[in-house]
């Protein structure tokens, strides 16, 4: 079983994501919490370089995200799922298609194509997309004190455009999405998604 959480920065998806895995674990299901991008030891180089490196043109972006995932999905992804791990995910496809397909002037169907082409079109059977609004991000980003890193100085119109990217692909596949407002307590966002996730348990 394959879950991704998706949503802007500040929107909890780490949070949820442990929350989440601490409670397959406990129900006995072997679970592999794991990451884009950075999930794998080339992945973390290609971190570095989109985080933190200088400009970075929107075609190089998205190579380097795509290869990031296209390691990440053969090497931890694949492997776990073919052993029957739950596998839980923060950032995935999506995650390409709003930002680089909604937030950079790419074509959205090109991105989509590179993305299907890395992961060889493999698709989680859940994501959970946690709506932050712009605000509220900005109010945890600060609370938490962190640096901000190359996407976080980016303009609001594109952070806007991000997060309508993500509730466009939400509103386009209802049946593989849960859309949640981030701004809800921890507690209640975890019972929502635990309830979505139980009955796709074997
Ligand atoms: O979620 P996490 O903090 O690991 O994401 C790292 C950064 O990469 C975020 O700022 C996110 O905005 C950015 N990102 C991106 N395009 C992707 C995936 C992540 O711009 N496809």
């Amino acid at each position: 079983l394959f879950i991704t959480f998706e949503g802007g920065d500040g929107a909890g998806k780490s949070t949820q994501a442990e929350r989440l895995g601490a409670w397959l674990e406990q129900r006995g299901h072997e679970t592999v919490r794991t990451r884009e991008p950075g999930g794998t030891a080339l992945g973390a180089s290609l971190r570095e370089l989109l985080l933190h490196g200088s400009d970075v043109a929107p075609r190089a972006e998205a190579l380097l995200y795509a290869a990031d995932r296209a390691q990440h999905v053969a090497e931890v992804v694949r492997p776990a799922l073919a052993r029957g791990a739950v596998v839980v995910q923060d950032r995935y496809i999506d995650s390409s298609l709003a930002y680089q397909g909604a937030g950079r002037p790419l074509d959205p169907a090109e991105v989509r194509g590179l993305s299907e082409w890395a992961s060889g079109g493999l698709w989680p059977a859940l994501t959970v997309l946690l709506d932050v609004s712009p605000e509220l991000a900005a109010e945890r980003r600060s609370a938490a004190g962190a640096a901000a890193d190359r996407l976080e100085r980016e303009a609001a119109e594109f952070h806007r455009r991000v997060r309508d990217g993500f509730l466009a692909l939400a509103n386009a596949e209802p049946e593989r999405f849960l859309v949640l407002d981030a701004a809800l307590p921890i507690e209640e966002l975890h019972a929502a998604i635990a309830a979505r996730v139980e009955p796709l348990l074997g």
